[in-house]
């Protein structure tokens, strides 16, 4: 039986799907203005492994993830690049797609844009206004009335009273409430817009998740996910959407994806503290690559933090590399799952236990060590059968133990120059340190001293 923690229950629930069999699934996607980094990695990673794993359970799984295509952030870079936004949102979701792909992420059932359902958005607006749950401000904005839905604050386990006591003196004043939000906002000169009942203007960002969700699923899904910043105000405010159109229950299961940090602090793009998925990705060889990353994603469970470093990602190249390594040295055989089999079992109530893949992974490294000790094919080709229901082992052995690439001898040469330069200042041979700090430099590599070691990137 496989449970879920639910951020709404605020703890581990049965899971039972609304309809026998199937499960209806939303996640917040992308927002296509740049390159995503490794942190967004980390939430689109966690869902496909439960994506695969719903299907590895029996069930039809239909999987939305969104893209939101017109937002400030896209605007504004369009407008720096001078390209038109569609060329730059184009280009974008083709870029996340092979990042996406080279991380071995399945492809969602449906990926809709925001753009395209402006009009499913604008009737669900019009229906709460109709039940007097929103309302037109004189600027041309519609917002949400948040104390028309009693249940406001119920994902993020706040009131609205602590959460107006948090707000600081209300800027807009076309707000009948400070923590009212934006539906509609009214188009602002060469910005892109569409026509409307109350003028010309865009979707605000809540409203394009209920509105596609709906559109896709109807009134009520059965798991929606994203990463834990969207649980307030964003999941809080579809909430209060989807609810407040519909009168039913919007989702059963919430679940949310903890963050993936770099020393120790939130990795995103207004910290300044980002790498793109796709550096990464090329500064690894490009046979192990990115399964390295895919496993250093999954490695620890979804709801704990995760810390990048590049140490931590070779770690999870060696232990991957181990498993690949019985699967050469012992040829596995071809093998249905038996789930009754001890290794199966221990790893499917893991995965059973709220996705617990650090718990199901071990499993893994145990068949491993049974491997090597017994050289059984059938456990061979249990591992490897195991290992793909999470997207994993399903390149050649060889192949990938061999690995592929200029790339990484040089990212092993530029780990034994900072390895030498620790050793340097270790032995307080400063000269030498610095030596080899522009010896590093100098092959266009900057490093970076953090709490947990040196990194490095290129310049
Ligand atoms: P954005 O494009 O910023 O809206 O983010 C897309 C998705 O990535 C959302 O589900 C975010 O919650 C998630 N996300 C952003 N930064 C991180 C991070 N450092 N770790 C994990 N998930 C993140
Ligand atoms: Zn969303």
């Amino acid at each position: 039986m496989l449970r879920i923690h639910n951020s709404l229950a605020r703890e581990k629930q049965a899971f039972t799907p609304i309809e026998p069999g199937k499960v209806r699934m939303y996640v917040c996607g992308l927002t296509v203005y740049d390159y995503f980094h490794i942190g967004n990695a980390r939430t689109l990673t966690v869902f496909d492994m439960v994506y695969r794993w719903l299907q590895t359970a029996g069930y039809e799984v239909r999987y939305v993830r969104n893209i939101t295509d017109v937002d400030d952030k896209i605007i504004e870079r369009a407008n720096r690049n001078g390209e038109p936004i569609e060329q730059l949102t184009t280009r974008m979701v083709a870029a996340m797609h092979e990042d996406c792909d080279r991380l071995l992420m399945l492809r969602p059932d449906a990926e809709p844009r925001a753009t395209q359902h402006i009009g499913d958005m604008q009737s669900m607006i019009g229906t709460l206004i109709g039940k007097g749950k929103a309302y037109a401000a004189d600027n041309g904005d519609v917002y949400y009335a948040v104390r028309e839905f009693p249940g406001y604050g119920k994902l993020s386990g706040k009131s609205i009273d602590d959460l107006r006591a948090g707000e600081r003196v209300a800027v807009n004043t076309a707000k009948r409430d400070p923590l009212d939000f934006v539906l509609w906002k009214a188009a602002k000169p060469h910005e892109p817009h569409w026509t409307s009942p109350w003028g010309n203007g865009r979707p605000g960002w809540n409203i394009e998740c209920s509105a596609m969700c709906a559109a896709e699923h109807g009134e009520t899904l059965d798991i929606h996910g994203g990463g834990w910043d969207l649980q307030f105000p964003h999941h809080e405010g579809e909430i209060a959407q989807s609810e407040g159109a519909s009168g039913k229950p919007f989702v059963h299961y919430w679940m949310h994806a903890a963050f993936l940090n770099m020393d120790n602090e939130k990795m995103s793009k207004s910290l300044g503290n980002v790498f793109t998925t796709r550096e990464v990705l090329n500064k690894l060889d490009p046979v192990q690559g990115g399964e390295t990353v895919r496993f250093f994603l999954l490695r620890g469970h979804y709801r704990s933090e995760i810390n990048y470093t590049w140490d931590i990602l070779q770690d999870a190249r060696g232990a991957l590399v181990s498993l690949y390594t019985a699967l050469r040295d012992i040829p596995p055989v071809a093998v249905t799952i038996d789930w009754n089999e001890p290794y199966a079992a221990r790893f499917r109530a893991a995965m059973d236990d709220d996705f617990n893949t650090p718990m199901a992974f071990a499993v893994l490294f145990e068949l491993r060590n049974e491997i090597n000790r017994t050289r059984s094919s059938e456990l061979s080709g249990l591992l490897r059968a195991l290992g793909g229901t999470l997207g994993f082992l399903q390149t050649d052995p060889a192949s990938f133990v061999h690995g592929g690439a200029a790339d990484d001898a040089e990212a092993a040469e530029i780990d034994a120059l900072i390895l030498a330069r620790a050793n340097a200042k270790k032995a307080r041979d400063f000269a030498e340190a610095d030596r080899l700090r522009d010896e590093i430099k100098a092959r266009g590599i900057i490093l970076e001293d953090g709490a947990n070691g040196t990194t490095w990137r290129r310049s």
